[in-house]
């Protein structure tokens, strides 16, 4: 075709839609699609077409180099449902396989992550994990990485009211 075009890789174009939080165990969150259960969505092509993945399953696998079986269930250390913070040490990860999950509520119970609200985001009624996940969206595009503004979205608070900071 002889034309120049430019185009993002697959995983840039994944890491353009990811805000890291600026200490080594932050939250890293996706501001990209969010899906009707409030978890995130990432279009990928393939040879058998075009299809949503999970951004914190391709994060993880980015991070292990390991395609990860459809029936193994990812978990989130922090709870937080749209955060693609993957490592390949899962002492720093906060994703890991359902295998490690005591290891992970173990460490979560320590409190481990500054991150870590005492807030389930992930046993909250479907609408509001939708809901909350949309509002951390919003602060990060709107506001970028700012703490209180975090968890205001988190906790549900109303942020548009500016006494409560
Ligand atoms: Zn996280």
């Amino acid at each position: 075709m002889g034309m120049a075009v430019t185009r993002l890789s697959e995983e840039d174009r994944f890491w353009s839609h990811v805000v890291k939080g600026p200490e080594p165990d932050d939250c890293w969150l996706w501001t990209g699609a969010i899906s009707d259960d409030g978890y995130g969505r990432f279009w990928i092509r393939r040879e058998s077409g075009q299809r949503a993945v999970r951004p914190q399953r391709y994060a993880y696998e980015l991070a292990t180099g390991e395609a990860l079986p459809a029936s193994t269930l990812l978990l989130h250390s922090c709870d937080i449902p749209i955060c693609v913070h993957a490592s390949a040490d899962l002492n720093g990860s906060h994703v890991a396989p359902g295998s490690h999950r005591d290891n992970m509520l173990d460490r979560a119970q320590r409190g481990r992550y500054r991150n870590r609200h005492t807030l389930r985001l992930g046993d909250l009624p479907r609408q509001v994990r939708v809901q909350r996940s949309l509002d951390l969206r919003s602060v990060i595009l709107d506001h970028g990485w700012k703490p209180e503004l975090i968890s205001a979205a988190l906790l549900g608070v109303e942020i548009t009211h500016p006494r409560l900071f």
